[in-house]
């Protein structure tokens, strides 16, 4: 009998008691605007505003509705008006274009290599063509590029970097916080990220104009001395008449979920790397399989698994995913025609100019992407690898 993996793909672990335990204490007060703040008392977004500051070594942080929200905030702080270019991935998730043209500035896509991360001379070459003055640089499914290399030449052409963070929270290039590049990171707290309050977002930079302008936007109501990981009062003076006020902030609850989640990160960032690790080594030489390296600078966080089968055609692949799903694995292709679920690609973004993006179509023809849950253990992950390397080899003999 073949074997069958009956875990779930989308399943999260539970909230930690500690964190349901300080959810309860907000509920209690019935003080869920971060505002709303007895005497004395630091609420809970200040708070854990605070601790993310803290955790990457970020001058500033502020904490928001969402993601998504988030990187329009971004944009929009750092001065894009509509109309503006703004260069970002092609292989990356739909919030990410969706997050310019929110900012009603338009998504120039560029290129990503065999390695799922931006390609440096497309990038050079979009900047000169383009002239956009901004880069939304996404560390899709966790990839991150030479940050040395895309600093120096981003810097040369006076290009603004905003990081999409979302999916390397915990992460880092050559040491340094995943975030900590470019003039502001922008964090997804949502709850197939690496915390879970169900939605919310996170700002870090050094720049105390841009996160006054980030704080005002948020809709902050004048109470922007009530950021204790915020710019100085005076940063205000004139910045909170000229920002409009476009509520998407974080409230307290979320807030007091997440704080104990940021205190447990490392472990769980340990825990995602053991998993992948399992996986890794389970596809290791499948035939027509390849794995994506990981540069030695890159302290990534496994939370997923990318693959390559660059040599099937659609039929093949279409039977790879359907053989895996019968056996219970979940693959996500992201070259399929029809954006299904999570996975979509850059011509089903049709409110942005078509684009021609041959390097990154090739890439996506043949990319297949799985989550790894903590859910999961190390055998599920043996497991899930077995599957994957006997369908595979199955499948890539058949169509030679
Ligand atoms: C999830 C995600 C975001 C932000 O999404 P929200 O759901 O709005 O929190 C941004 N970029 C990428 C690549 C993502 O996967």
């Amino acid at each position: 009998m073949a074997e069958v993996f009956t875990g779930s793909f989308t399943q999260q672990e539970p909230i930690p008691e500690e964190a349901v335990a300080a959810a309860l204490e907000v509920m209690r007060s019935g003080r869920l605007h971060r505002y709303n703040t007895a005497p004395g008392e630091e609420a809970e977004a200040a708070a854990l505003e605070r601790d993310f500051a803290a955790l990457t070594g970020a001058r500033y942080c502020l904490a928001l509705a969402s993601g998504g929200y988030g990187l329009t905030c971004a944009l929009r702080a750092c001065g894009v008006t509509p109309g503006d270019p703004v260069l970002t991935n092609a292989f990356t998730l739909a919030p990410v274009p969706g997050a310019i043209a929110g900012a009603g500035a338009v998504p120039v896509f560029v290129e990503v290599t065999e390695a799922l991360v931006i390609d440096l001379d497309d990038l050079a070459a979009k900047i000169e063509a383009s002239g956009a003055r901004v880069l939304m640089l996404s560390h899709m499914r966790g990839h991150i590029c030479d940050m040395e290399a895309l600093m120096a030449l981003c810097d040369r052409a006076g290009v603004t970097v905003v990081e999409d963070c979302a999916h390397t929270m915990g992460a880092s290039w050559a040491g340094v916080p995943s975030g900590r590049f470019g003039r502001v990171g922008c964090f997804s707290t949502q709850t197939y990220k690496h915390v879970n309050s169900g939605e919310g977002g996170l700002l870090i930079s050094d720049d105390a104009e841009l996160m006054a302008r980030a704080t005002m936007f948020s809709g902050s109501y004048m109470f922007y001395d009530r950021h204790p990981a915020g710019p100085a009062a005076e940063i205000f003076d004139t910045i909170r008449y000229e920002t409009p006020n476009c509520s998407g902030r974080m409230d307290n609850l979320r807030a007091a979920i997440l704080r104990p989640q940021l205190a447990r990160l490392a472990g769980q960032c340990a825990a995602w790397n053991a998993r992948y690790g399992a996986v890794e080594a389970g596809l290791a030489d499948t035939p027509g399989l390849h794995l994506i390296q990981r540069p030695a600078a890159e302290g990534f966080v496994g939370s997923s698994i990318q693959f390559l089968m660059p040599g099937l055609g659609t039929k093949a692949i279409e039977t790879l995913i359907a053989a895996c799903r019968d056996r219970g694995v979940e693959l996500k292709w992201f070259g399929a025609a029809e954006p299904a679920a999570f996975t979509s690609r850059h011509d089903s973004w049709r409110y942005a100019p078509p684009q021609c993006l041959p390097r990154t179509d090739r890439v996506l023809a043949g990319l297949l992407d799985m989550r790894l849950p903590l859910t999961f253990s190390l055998e599920d992950c043996a497991l899930i690898a077995r599957i994957v390397r006997g369908e595979a080899t199955r499948i890539a003999r058949a169509a030679a």
